[in-house]
């Protein structure tokens, strides 16, 4: 292996904010500085009788806890003096720092939103306490503005819960969505059914590394917890107080494995199984008879209560209806209501519960799927893969919350380095999350007025602990927060140097362990003149610096098969090691006659760039392609000697990946003669020999499977063929 250094001269670039900038996330609608600063002794003095009870007891407790500021009642001249507000947008305020404070407010939340904008503005030192003159007015574009909390993968303490509520409400969050059940743990107490957590809340095992990892181990520690019914009523009061509301999840009919193990009567085999290890999808369902539709009932009846919340979440996702087809109390109730197909079952199964909820004076809310086979008349739609359930059920006139996967999924990877822990996969940048839209291009100004806004999802499965939590949640959220609360959006570059100079210092001290990835250069590579230019591009105002180790790697190609590529991060950080295989087409244009799904199409040369992609895969290391056959072709500058290609693809069936099955080259000299080449196939890459001298062009076509078998997940979906680099030596 040769190895060459690639040091790059950075400028002396400032990644901080001007004095002038304001510190406020999400981004205020107008910040107007005037000069000077109100300084006081570290001591806020209001007026407790201008605000509510409710509003008082939150400012001095979240002030302590936030920015360790001290609230003390004042009545004879307090510092900050409380203006109500009417006939302005929802949530709106304004603040106003002068000789003294005004907040100027339209409801209690929109009092809390001031108050914690008035913080971001505060600094500390030796003792006094000061804000900058200026002038705030501020309203949120959208109502909901989420967090979901898989807590079910992976449990969360009472106090661990009440610190995510602490630093959401920070970015003026409001909407906490507690994902309570699923296959692995059911975490509520349900005082008629105590089975649910005695046993629905413990599992034997857990799966270690990926779930893709074969062959699978398995951590033999007894795993759970669950809340009581005093601890619920505790953390929705505990966020209530931030101004947080909290919609419970109770999942059904799939993900049901945890509550099955606890009463496998409701089931459609009645078979005992314990409470899977396993991540994923599972056949064992709650049946669609009456009885396991009225212990859902009687659960809802429980869970109800705990909760202010207008929303009750049903799940709705994932529900395969394998079990369902061959059941026959199942089958009497498709024939006893008219329906056509097992969608429809579900449609009425999820129908039963808005009946329920509507009936108790609710709203039931659930993931796209419950569109499959008709919408329920009072369902909201929770979109989730990608925007098209939110468009249809727009279009249908019902209310949507938007969390497409590749926006919205904070369990995906957020940087590239091999330095990431371990996460699902997919490829989820700080940058690509502020760029987010809850409203899709496409859609119709009256269906997005059904847009309520978004939320960012936070699946547990390889999230263990709190500090994995924080590390997936920040600063990604503080990037949302302003998607979703900014009515004007700042640039990338304007976001990343308030968050760095204002808001990392905050996480900081309030020691969250949050992720410090973007502050990585990037690197990438692009094509240059045979081949690549290596990029370097660091995420803040006009630093972009680039140079090519073309002339290396052209050198190496003949020699060694890998070249060692060292680049040079810049200050406090490691330098990077690169491998580039230095194979023949390193570089190469690529021709697509199939092109790959906009959701992974990370640009053609991510298969000739000499890089592999990582396993267990990250979204952005490879093409994928919504297809059951790929074709292509790589055309070469100038004619090319030829021995040997290798195609990388990949074979996840977890993740409805399958590898392809067969595959088709011809090589094109000059234009003309073709030739089909012989060859080997594995799930990691194909491998052909060959023997051709004058090779300008190459044309591949790959073959997958047509339909996901049955017993594997995603059974009866087209799948997915992914493809990394194509090797040619
Ligand atoms: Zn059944």
């Amino acid at each position: 292996m040769l190895k060459f250094s690639f040091f790059l001269a950075f400028g002396l670039l400032s990644l901080f904010a001007s004095a002038q900038d304001c510190p406020i996330l999400p981004t205020p609608a107008v910040y107007q500085p005037t000069n000077g600063q109100f300084v006081c002794s570290g001591n806020l003095l209001i007026d407790p009788s201008e605000i509510t009870p409710n509003l008082k007891a939150a400012f001095t407790d979240y002030a302590l806890w936030a920015n360790n500021i001290q609230v003390s009642p004042f009545v004879q001249n307090p510092m900050v003096q409380f203006k109500k507000l009417t006939n302005v947008k929802q949530d709106s305020y304004s603040i106003n720092i002068a000789d003294r404070i005004t907040i100027s407010y339209s409801s209690e939340a929109s009092c809390f939103y001031a108050w914690v904008s008035l913080l971001q503005l505060s600094t500390q030192q030796d003792g006094q306490l000061s804000f900058p003159k200026c002038f705030v007015k501020d309203y949120p574009e959208f109502q909901w503005r989420g967090l979901h909390l898989d807590v079910s993968r992976h449990f969360f303490t009472v106090n661990e819960v009440k610190r995510f509520i602490d630093l959401m409400a920070y970015y003026k969050f409001n909407t906490l969505h507690w994902h309570l059940t699923d296959d692995q743990g059911w975490r509520i107490e349900i005082k008629k059914y105590p089975l649910l957590t005695q046993v629905g809340a413990w599992r034997d095992s857990t799966v270690e590394n990926h779930y893709t990892t074969q062959p699978r181990t398995y951590n033999k520690t007894r795993y759970g917890g669950f809340y009581t019914q005093e601890e619920v009523k505790d953390i929705v009061n505990y966020a209530g107080a931030r101004f947080i509301n909290v919609v419970p999840e109770i999942e059904m009919p799939g993900h049901a494995r945890a509550a099955l193990a606890a009463y496998p009567q409701y089931s459609c085999t009645g078979q005992v199984q314990g409470v899977e290890g396993l991540w994923g999808i599972f056949d064992d369902i709650f049946c669609a008879k009456e009885e396991s539709i009225l212990f859902l009932q009687d659960v809802l009846k429980e869970v109800l209560p705990l909760f202010p919340s207008a929303y009750i979440h049903v799940g709705g996702d994932e529900a395969p209806k394998t079990r369902w087809k061959e059941c026959p109390n199942c089958q009497a109730v498709i024939k006893a209501n008219g329906l056509h197909d097992e969608h429809e079952l579900q449609s009425y199964f999820i129908g039963r519960m808005d009946a329920f909820l509507t009936q108790n004076g609710k709203k039931l809310i659930g993931w796209d799927e419950i569109l499959e086979g008709g919408l329920s008349p009072n369902a909201t739609v929770m979109s989730w893969r990608g925007y098209e359930g939110g468009k249809a059920a727009a279009a249908q006139g019902h209310y949507v919350v938007m969390c497409p996967g590749s926006h919205c999924y904070f369990d995906h990877y957020q940087g590239r380095g091999a330095e990431e822990p371990l996460a699902i996969g997919g490829f989820t940048s700080l940058e690509k999350v502020l760029s987010f839209d809850p409203i899709p291009p496409d859609m119709t100004t009256a269906d997005a007025a059904y847009v309520l806004g978004a939320q960012g999802n936070l699946w547990t499965e390889y999230i263990p602990n709190m500090a994995q939590l924080e590390y997936m949640t920040y600063p990604r959220t503080i990037a949302l927060s302003t998607a979703l609360w900014s009515e004007t959006k700042p640039t990338y570059e304007d976001f990343f140097a308030k968050l760095t100079t204002y808001h990392f210092p905050f996480l900081s001290a309030k020691n969250v362990n949050f992720s410090k990835s973007c502050l990585k250069p990037e690197i990438k590579t692009t094509r240059a003149l045979g081949w690549g230019i290596l990029i370097e591009k660091l995420p803040a105002k006009g630093i972009i610096a680039y140079a090519t180790v073309l002339a290396d790697i052209k050198a190496a190609k003949r020699k060694t098969k890998t070249v060692q590529i060292i680049v040079d991060q810049g200050p406090n950080l490691p330098s990077k090691e690169m491998d580039v295989i230095a194979h023949k087409a390193l570089g190469a244009q690529i021709v697509f006659q199939t092109p790959p799904s906009p959701k992974y199409d990370n640009g053609s040369l991510t298969i000739v760039d000499g890089q592999l992609a990582a396993r267990p895969w990250k979204g952005h290391e490879w093409l994928g392609f919504e297809s059951d056959s790929v074709s292509f072709d790589l055309v070469f500058e100038k004619p090319i000697k030829v021995k040997e290609i290798r195609i990388h693809t990949l074979h996840d069936p977890n993740s409805w990946i399958w590898a392809a099955q067969t595959y088709m080259i011809t090589l094109n000299k000059y234009g003309c003669g073709n030739g089909i080449a012989d060859g080997y196939s594995t799930d990691e890459f194909i491998q052909i020999e060959v023997k051709d001298k004058h090779v300008k062009q190459i044309h591949v076509t790959l073959y997958g499977i047509s339909k996901i078998p049955s017993g594997e997940p995603g059974a009866g979906n087209t799948p997915w063929l992914f493809l990394d680099e194509i090797e040619i030596r």
